[in-house]
């Protein structure tokens, strides 16, 4: 019997009828003689309320990161035991999981912890007795037994390691579109989805904003070369897309797709001194109270001093700013700003280690629309531009368009 692993995220568990909606699938599925462990987020909204109630509370301590993920870890709890509820309804056996009862081990970051072993005995159990596993996902426990939570989206995380640890043929990760397009359908109606993509491209998509899958899930998939598709749990029989493995496809797209992230910010420091040690000084300072930071930029100096800009997640914002502040002071730089309403676009492409030109097409298209580009970075595969928030769906649109992603493979331009 074939064993797959399917996902429901929020949207696809928000409500009573949609629960029943997927159960029906499940059923289905079931019946013509899969094997299958269910995996499911909170209901769509619910852990955003659940981190806006632990944040009534003014402490970021061990102890408030603990409680903070035994309060979260619930959302999906409670959508596990709605979701086997309702296939009990319908005649099939079902039995709901914690992250904990489906032997689900993290490291003790709790709020991102990591997945450091994955006990398959309970699931091989209810498996052997016909159930149907229902694991709420994003969770796991610690080696002490307290709650730990895999991060934001991570429930896409849950879902591919029990598929690695339980050799699943697939994993599927049901969601509200299609499938993974060429940029989010819901900024760009030209969007076009994907058959498949290289698991490359979809890391470097995943990594740049493109939420559709959480990053981690996908390194995992890759680690462990899970058989992974993402597709609609809204209609039945869609493909989706398949995320292989495959390198060196001979029609390997220039521009595979266009991903953004609104979670940023941006701080300068101006008239910094232009000596050795500066960068260090002031990374740092961000580190060390364990900020990432993004994208940096250092002007050319003049006169022996220079502008000094990074990017940090927006929810750090506030905390870099004010760190800035100090180490301003101790480095005798002139002044800190900030901009915290700014936004990353990046162009992805796998066929763009072979090509030059892409940086030009995206700048002139960029350009033409008067959105001005404010930080760049690139790699072999990526160029990510910072550019001011209200122009973002424009700037997708105008380099959806530039790269005639619409229109699938195609040759130089
Ligand atoms: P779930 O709750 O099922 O985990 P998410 O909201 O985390 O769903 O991810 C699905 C969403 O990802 C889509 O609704 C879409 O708006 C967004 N998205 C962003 N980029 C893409 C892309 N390239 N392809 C498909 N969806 C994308
Ligand atoms: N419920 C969690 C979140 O909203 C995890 C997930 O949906 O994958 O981030
Ligand atoms: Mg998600």
């Amino acid at each position: 019997m074939p064993l797959y692993v399917h996902k429901y995220g929020g949207t696809s568990v928000g409500s009573i009828e949609r629960i029943r909606h997927i159960s029906a699938q499940i059923k289905v599925a079931k019946e013509a003689g899969d094997n299958i462990i269910v995996v499911v987020s909170a209901m769509v909204g619910e852990t955003n309320r659940l981190v806006s109630l632990c944040n009534s509370f003014e402490l970021n301590d061990d102890l408030a990161m603990r409680e903070q993920d035994a309060v979260l870890a619930s959302g999906e709890q409670a959508a596990a035991g709605l979701t086997t509820l309702a296939l009990a309804e319908i005649g099939v056996r079902a039995r709901s999981f914690t992250g904990l009862q489906a032997g689900i081990i993290t490291d003790s970051t709790h709020g991102k912890a990591r997945i450091v072993d994955i006990d398959t005995s309970p699931l091989r159990t209810a498996l052997g007795a016909g159930d149907v596993p229902v694991v709420a996902g994003f969770q796991g426990a610690t080696a002490s037994g307290s709650i730990a939570t895999l991060g934001r989206g991570g429930s896409d995380t849950t879902a591919v390691a029990l598929a690695a640890a339980m050799a699943a043929d697939e994993c599927r990760i049901f969601t509200d579109v299609d499938g993974i397009y060429t940029t989010d359908p819901r900024i760009c109606d030209k969007a076009r989805l994907l058959p498949s993509i290289t698991l490359e491209e979809m890391l470097e998509m995943a990594s740049l904003g493109s939420k559709v899958l959480q990053t981690r899930a996908v390194e995992f998939a890759g680690k462990y070369r899970v058989p992974l598709r993402v597709l609609s749990s809204m209609h039945a029989n869609s493909c989706g897309t398949l995320v292989h493995y495959k390198e060196n496809i001979m029609e390997q797209p220039i521009v595979t797709g266009i991903a953004f992230n609104r979670d940023e910010a941006k701080i300068t420091l101006i008239g910094v001194p232009d000596r050795p040690g500066i960068a260090r000084c002031i990374l740092r300072a961000v580190a060390d109270v364990n900020i990432n930071v993004d994208m940096i930029v250092q002007n050319i100096g003049s006169d022996g001093y220079t502008d000094f800009s990074f990017t940090v997640h927006r929810s750090d914002y506030e905390t870099a700013m004010r760190v800035m502040q100090h180490t301003a002071t101790d480095i005798s730089a002139g002044s800190v700003v900030g901009n915290a309403n700014i936004v990353k676009v990046s162009v992805v492409g796998i066929g763009m280690k072979s090509h030059t030109g892409v940086a030009s097409t995206m700048f002139q298209a960029l350009a033409e629309k008067d959105i001005n580009i404010q930080m760049i970075s690139t790699s072999e595969v990526k160029i990510s531009t910072v550019i001011d928030e209200q122009y973002l769906e424009t700037a997708v649109r105008v380099l959806h368009d530039a790269f005639e992603l619409d229109k699938g493979v195609h040759e130089d331009k």
